[in-house]
């Protein structure tokens, strides 16, 4: 990464969290996106009012259960068995005193074994099962109240006990109208008083059973109501509970980090902001991703912030240019990619980055190089995808599986340069994956973001450029040779090598503007640039020297070369004819040559070497070009 994308990529905020807090987030349900929380909010909320009502219904029914047992069954058998012992006192009462009327006892008697009869007879209803229908509830309670067996067995045994009393009573003296006492009757009495307290005795027992059962049922009724109210308490308690951490946890996952964002929000609106601050909230819901695509965009708008700062400084435009480049493959992962020059008075363009050396060529054809308005990225000033409509630009090399997208860089109304993108392309019309339309469109942010820049960077190199170049023929001035000496005499004092001066002017060159104007001059003038140039190496230097003397700047020389050179040039210009009007033009050109440093330690004195042997060739003849030796300089030292 360049050193102005110091801030770490989000990723690493989200994957650092420690196992607690992963555990954490799971148990608080934190990561569980924002509709499923409240869903299992809803869930858990109705399934404790369901848990609440449950336990309600089951404690309600028991209590239902035994107070029915109460009211149904103990109530009306205290109230049965007490009647009954009340009665068979009464016929014990009769028995026992043995005289009266007996018939009137007798009827006595029978009546009130009668009315016991009925009294049981009720009550044996009362164990009868009700029919098996009404609501749920009443039927589970039904199945509760289950027949009592003791009852059943109690009212059996009195049932019993009365057909005993009432055939002691059938062979009883008093009950058959004979008044006389027999062995049989005084048996049957006997058996009858027996029967009689058997009877009593059995009810009394059963009687204190009852009551037994019943401060049993009472106790149960008084524990089960505190305890249905404790657990009552209990679960109202905790759900309070629950309720609460989870309020808690909502505010937790939805306040704090929404109210975080908008401070951001509010303090990049006023610009009172530290833009490497970022947002953490480690959660894997819809907050969470909130919150790291807000510090990605932070993180974008920091990295652009920078990234803008550092190209201002930068010193040059290559600089820039590499910046960016830098930018493409290190941060965006674009590798293939290209940064065009386009210069539009000339309508030439150039790749400006990467330099094309070793494997890197160029993609398109070469011919927009010396046009422009071939490419059609900076005719339309539009970007030009071949993802959009295959082959969309002819002068791009076509590729196996490759496809290019290319975007104008606008300057000042122009296309002032291009960036051509080549990504991957699946098929003849498949679109640029989704993927590499988001590096495209960060690429073109930073791109938007360095035109400002670039034009600056490039008005600056034009405004220099202007004071180093000679605006009439379009080569170096002295001024650019002044400047840039020490670099060009360390380059080759460093390698060792030679650089080869020739200093030259056109013979009678005064005649062409006396006789043909000084725009034929001028034209001539041009044209001797051309020369010297197309006659030289791309990284030998021409200067116009002044006038119309000319100064050649033969790099890393051989021996030999720069008369080589020199020579080719003369006969160059002589053989050049200018037509003008009716008439052709031809010059000769005197070269004086020298080498630096083989002829001396100075580079300006080199030059000056190679001025005088000019001024011999001129004196000697002109249309030649002399070697300078040293008997030509008689001054002593430079
Ligand atoms: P010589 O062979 O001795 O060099 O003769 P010359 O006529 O070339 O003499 P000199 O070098 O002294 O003349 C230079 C002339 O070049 C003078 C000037 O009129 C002309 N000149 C210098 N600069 C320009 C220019 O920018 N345009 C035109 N048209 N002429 C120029
Ligand atoms: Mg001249
Ligand atoms: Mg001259």
């Amino acid at each position: 990464m360049p050193e102005y994308s110091s801030v770490p990529p989000p990723e690493a905020a989200t994957t650092s969290g420690s196992l607690a807090q992963r555990l954490r987030g799971l148990l608080m349900f934190v990561d569980l996106p924002i509709k499923k929380k409240f869903l299992l909010f809803a869930g858990s909320t109705l399934l404790w009012f369901c848990l609440m009502t449950f336990v309600t219904v089951v404690s309600m029914s028991a209590l239902h259960y035994r107070y029915h047992q109460v009211a149904e069954q103990i109530v009306p058998y205290r109230q049965v068995i007490e009647t009954v012992l009340i009665r068979l006192q009464y016929i014990d009462q009769h028995l026992s005193l043995g005289n009266g009327d007996g018939m009137a006892a007798h009827t006595v008697i029978r009546r009130q074994l009668e009315a016991i009869r009925m009294s049981i007879n009720e009550l044996s209803l009362r164990q009868k099962r009700p029919p098996a229908e009404g609501t749920i509830v009443e039927r589970i309670l039904q199945n509760m109240a289950e027949a009592d067996p003791e009852g059943v067995r109690y009212l059996q045994e009195i049932l019993a006990q009365l057909e005993t009393i009432d055939r002691s009573l059938e062979h009883h003296p008093r009950m058959t109208g004979k008044s006389r006492h027999t062995a049989t009757a005084d048996g049957s009495y006997a058996a009858a008083q027996g029967a009689i307290a058997d009877t009593i005795a059995l009810s009394k027992r059963h009687l204190e059973q009852i009551s037994a059962k019943y401060t049993t049922i009472d106790q149960y009724i008084y524990k089960n109501i505190r305890n249905s109210i404790h657990t009552t308490l209990g679960l109202l308690l905790f759900a309070s509970l629950l309720l609460a951490l989870f309020t808690h946890w909502i505010i937790v996952a939805f306040y704090k980090p929404i109210k975080t964002i908008t401070n951001q929000i509010e303090s990049l609106s006023t610009g009172d902001i530290d833009l490497a601050k970022k947002v953490t909230i480690p959660s894997r819901d819809e907050i969470g991703t909130l919150s790291r695509k807000f510090n990605s965009l932070m993180e974008s708008v920091y990295s652009m912030t920078i990234y803008k700062k550092v190209i201002e400084e930068d010193s040059s435009l290559e600089e820039v240019y590499r910046r960016l480049g830098e930018v493409f493959s290190n941060d965006l992962g674009l590798r293939e990619y290209c940064i065009y020059e386009v210069n539009t008075p000339q309508k030439e363009m150039k790749a400006a980055y990467p330099p094309l050396v070793g494997d890197i060529r160029l993609h398109c054809q070469e011919d927009i190089l010396s046009d422009c308005t071939l490419c059609r990225a900076v005719k339309t000033g539009h970007n030009i995808s071949s993802f959009e409509f295959s082959g969309i630009c002819r002068f791009f090399l076509p590729e196996e599986g490759v496809g290019h997208v290319c975007i104008p860089m606008m300057l000042g109304g122009n296309t002032g340069g291009v960036v051509q993108f080549r990504f991957p392309a699946t098929g003849q019309s498949a679109p640029l994956s989704a993927e590499d339309t988001t590096r495209l469109f960060k690429a073109e942010t930073y791109i938007n973001q360095s035109l400002s820049v670039i034009e600056a960077k490039r008005l600056m190199q034009t405004l220099q450029e202007s004071a180093l170049v000679d605006p009439l023929t379009g080569l170096y001035n002295r001024r650019f040779l002044q400047e840039h000496t020490k670099q060009i005499i360390a380059g080759v004092l460093r390698r060792n090598k030679q650089i080869g001066l020739l200093v030259c002017d056109l013979d009678y060159f005064k005649q062409v503007n006396d006789t043909h104007g000084h725009d034929t001059g001028d034209q001539m003038l041009r044209e001797t640039a051309n020369i010297l140039k197309s006659s030289v190496r791309e990284a030998d230097l021409v200067i116009r020297f002044g006038g119309e003397e000319f100064l050649v700047v033969l790099l890393d020389s051989e021996p030999g070369m720069a008369m080589q050179v020199a020579e080719k040039i003369r006969v160059r210009v002589e053989q050049f004819k200018l037509r003008v009007g009716d008439t052709i033009l031809q010059k000769s050109i005197s070269i004086g040559v020298s080498e630096f440093p083989g002829d001396s330690d100075g580079f300006w004195q080199a030059i000056k070497f190679a001025d005088v042997a000019l001024y011999r060739a001129k004196e000697t003849g002109r249309n030649r070009v002399v070697r300078f030796t040293p008997e030509m300089w008689q001054h002593g030292d430079f």
